[in-house]
């Protein structure tokens, strides 16, 4: 260094200083004004040109159409296949493509995406389950399209055209929350769960013992948020003439008594289970359950109260389905109130846990 020092100063290269002197400004110019201004904040560079990791390649962008409609391959849902029964018809389709059709059936899709993860992942849950333990009703086939039996699913097409206006959004909502969620399932004990669910509970859900006689550890009563300022028919009367209700329930009961004249005093003492919803309720001297009387005079619920007047019987229903598991309302409520999909799920289906590792293992149950 210090000979060129010597050299400048001497002066004897004068054309070569320039050059350099030269070079040194269009290298200030070029990089360290830009920065300098950079770095002052008198430049901005643009949100969208801001790399998430320096240095790193450049992520291709997405086709925003690949979005709608089922998962496409490469996701773990699309590596699956199951057979659904549909319309009396045995049809073959890989789980992404099953799933889309049964969130966009069983949830509204106006909820919030956190609802709509839970429920692709409840439904993931319920149809692994399914692959694993059979169906009697229809053991040529994994799962149904009847939500009475198994779960309610809609084709693409049909779905999109009854959206309407909104169709667009929602299948991308769909679309969203079964791909952010691929491959996840509640297990218990290393084994899919029954991840049962239904549409509104009456401020609590049921346990599976009391609905099905059936226990199941993450199946149990819990408390659930919705009411009738977020559940359409949140309350519903039905009113059938005396007559007819005691052509029924004698048929299911004939040791009930319905002798007296006065249909008031048909009815009795109602047990309650420990969140307070009805269990039975004493007619004709006979205790018949809620969930029976549910199913024998169409009810939208089993949380239900009944009086007799004037020649008339009527129910007074809370909530909607069968109120065992997660509520389709209450998940929206909590997701409502800032809850994740796994908080929703967690509250649900206590003592459950949420994975993606197992679902390699449903494939191969799935093709024995
Ligand atoms: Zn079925």
């Amino acid at each position: 260094m210090q000979h060129h020092q010597k050299q400048f100063a001497a002066g004897k290269h004068f054309p070569c200083k320039a050059a350099v002197l030269a070079a040194l400004l269009c290298l200030l110019l070029t990089f360290l004004m830009p920065l300098a201004l950079l770095l002052t904040g008198r430049i901005k560079v643009p949100e969208s040109a801001r790399p998430l990791f320096p240095f790193a390649e450049p992520v291709p962008e997405t086709a925003p159409e690949t979005l709608t409609g089922p998962p496409s391959a490469g996701t773990r849902d699309s590596a699956v296949e199951l057979k659904v029964l549909l319309n009396g018809e045995t049809r073959s389709m890989d789980l992404g493509t099953y799933l889309w059709g049964v969130v966009a059936a069983e949830m509204p899709a106006s909820f919030e995406q956190e609802a709509l993860r839970a429920q692709a992942v409840a439904a993931r849950t319920y149809t692994y389950y399914r692959m694993a333990e059979g169906c009697p009703f229809h053991p040529d086939a994994h799962i149904c399209g009847d939500p009475g039996c198994c779960q309610a699913w809609m084709d693409y097409e049909t779905r999109m055209a009854d959206w309407g206006a909104d169709a667009q959004l929602y299948a991308d909502k769909v679309t969203e929350a079964i791909r952010s969620t691929d491959g996840m399932a509640l297990y218990y004990g290393g084994a899919p769960i029954l991840a049962a669910f239904h549409a509104a509970s009456a401020g609590s859900t049921k346990s599976a013992l009391e609905v099905w006689g059936e226990d199941y550890p993450y199946l149990q009563e819990v408390s659930s948020p919705e009411d009738d300022s977020l559940v359409p028919n949140y309350y519903s009367t039905v009113t059938v003439k005396a007559k007819k209700f005691a052509k029924k329930l004698k048929k299911a009961h004939p040791e009930a008594n319905l002798s007296e004249k006065d249909c008031a005093k048909w009815f009795g003492a109602v047990e309650k289970d420990p969140a307070g919803l009805p269990v039975s309720v004493t007619v004709g001297g006979v205790p018949v359950s809620t969930v029976e009387l549910r199913t024998l005079f169409e009810l939208r619920s089993a949380s239900l109260s009944v009086e007799g007047k004037d020649g008339k019987v009527t129910f007074y229903v809370t909530g909607y389905g069968h109120g065992v598991g997660m509520s389709q309302y209450g998940a929206n409520a909590l997701a409502k109130e800032g809850k994740t999909a796994e908080e929703i799920l967690s509250w649900y289906y206590p003592t459950a846990e949420l994975s993606a590792a197992a679902d390699s293992e449903c494939g191969t149950t799935s093709s024995q």
